[in-house]
């Protein structure tokens, strides 16, 4: 079967990252024979730079006719960049949130694993972290607090800002859905995050996400309070796998969730709306403090794209295969710059290595 996959590589460090997921990617197909084709897709200040604008119409037309979109990261240093000159809506993050809003993208899932070789970045105490934890959180991106209406009136005498929290059942159903469909694919059990003690649209979330877990027996469904959640992320993160959440906590969740992980060029993330259609990013920006000087960790993206074959294609075996070479080009002792032990620890048996080179042995691990 042949996938048709969108590339855009982006700017600052996406060229150097997105080149080696594609390295990757046709080791996959050399390996295990599957057939991708690749559409370059222009978008963010490569794209004002020819086009005068950070997405095109015919981006979103291409992107459309992709079976998944895999991006490297957009945007440049606002201090220093003439991009940052523009009108907001011309900039370079305006053709990402155009992106998502075209393809219709109401769920983003950033999964937060720890790497035992890297357990020294994770801020947590040695008898929390244990073996590690692996989770991942699914936020509703669409909807919620942050698109309801907004306003700041006067009222006597006094100003009053009022920002609108609605979810429909409709809303609340297709993300649950994609909640039991990956925790399917991982460990089985969703926790959903809400604050059912005060808010109505909570009740709601709970009452949905209750019906749609009967349709996933083999998935467990516990039901958690934000405010608790919050704690037990940094008190005992191992007990979680798919957190599902609604926009605004899933933003601060997702950050939390991240940093116990350590190194932001370790974290993946997908966004999907409700076909298999995904668009897989590394949860890093395009870091222009580095770009250019070849020392980018590329894992992110190579583990984004992972999560593409995984939840895109359904080709499981390929993605665990990239996954497995990652866990071991790190138990080999391979590192970028940005997860090589800290000057007081230890770092016997440790390279440090590039972003090209990463991505050549990260290739050469991947086998049938
Ligand atoms: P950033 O994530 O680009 O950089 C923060 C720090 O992390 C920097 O020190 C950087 O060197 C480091 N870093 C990030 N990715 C890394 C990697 N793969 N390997 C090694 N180190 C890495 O965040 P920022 O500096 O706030 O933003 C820079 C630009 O990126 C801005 O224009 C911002 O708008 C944009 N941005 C884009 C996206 C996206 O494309 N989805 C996301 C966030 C930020």
């Amino acid at each position: 079967m042949q996938y048709h996959i969108g590339v855009i590589a982006g700017d600052g460090i996406g060229p150097e990252i997105v080149r080696e997921a594609r390295k990757v990617l046709d080791r996959i197909s050399e390996v295990f024979g599957c057939d991708f084709v690749y559409e370059e897709i222009l978008m963010g200040g490569c794209s004002i730079d020819v086009h005068g604008v950070p997405l095109t119409e015919e981006a979103i037309a291409q992107a459309k006719g992709c079976d998944a979109v895999l991006m490297g990261s957009i945007g440049g240093d606002a201090k220093t960049s003439p991009w940052y000159k523009l009108e907001p809506s011309k900039r370079p993050e305006a053709g990402l949130l155009g992106i998502r809003k075209a393809l219709n993208l109401f769920a983003n899932l950033r999964p937060a694993y720890l790497y035992p070789e890297l357990k020294a970045a994770c801020p947590l105490r040695e008898d929390i972290i244990g073996d590690g934890f692996d989770m991942a959180i699914m936020r509703e991106l669409t909807g919620g607090l942050y698109f309801g209406e907004k306003k700041t009136e006067e009222v006597d005498g006094k100003l009053v800002a009022t920002d609108v929290l609605t979810y429909s059942e409709e809303e609340i159903r297709r993300i649950a859905i994609k909640a039991f469909e990956s925790a399917a694919k991982r460990k089985k059990k969703v926790t959903s995050v809400d604050k059912a003690n005060v808010l109505d649209s909570s009740r709601l979330w709970r009452k949905i996400v209750e019906e749609v877990a009967a349709s996933y027996p083999e998935v467990t469904l516990e039901h958690m309070l934000v405010d608790n959640c919050a704690m037990q992320i940094v008190k005992d993160p191992k007990q979680f796998d798919v957190i599902l959440t609604e926009n605004m906590f899933g933003d601060i969740l997702s950050d939390e969730a991240s940093m116990v992980t350590g190194s932001i060029g370790m974290l993946s993330s997908a966004s999907f709306n409700d076909t298999k259609f995904g668009l897989y990013e590394p949860s890093g920006g395009s870091a222009p403090d580095i770009a250019g000087k070849g020392i980018a960790n590329p894992i992110a993206t190579i583990l984004s794209a992972a999560m593409m074959l995984r939840y895109s294609f359904d080709l499981d075996k390929e993605a665990d295969a990239v996954e497995e070479a990652v866990r071991r080009v790190l138990k080999d002792g391979y590192r970028t710059i940005d997860i090589m032990p800290q000057p007081t620890e230890s770092r016997e048996g440790i390279r440090q290595v590039g972003t090209a080179e990463m991505g050549d042995l990260i290739c050469e691990r991947i086998t049938g």
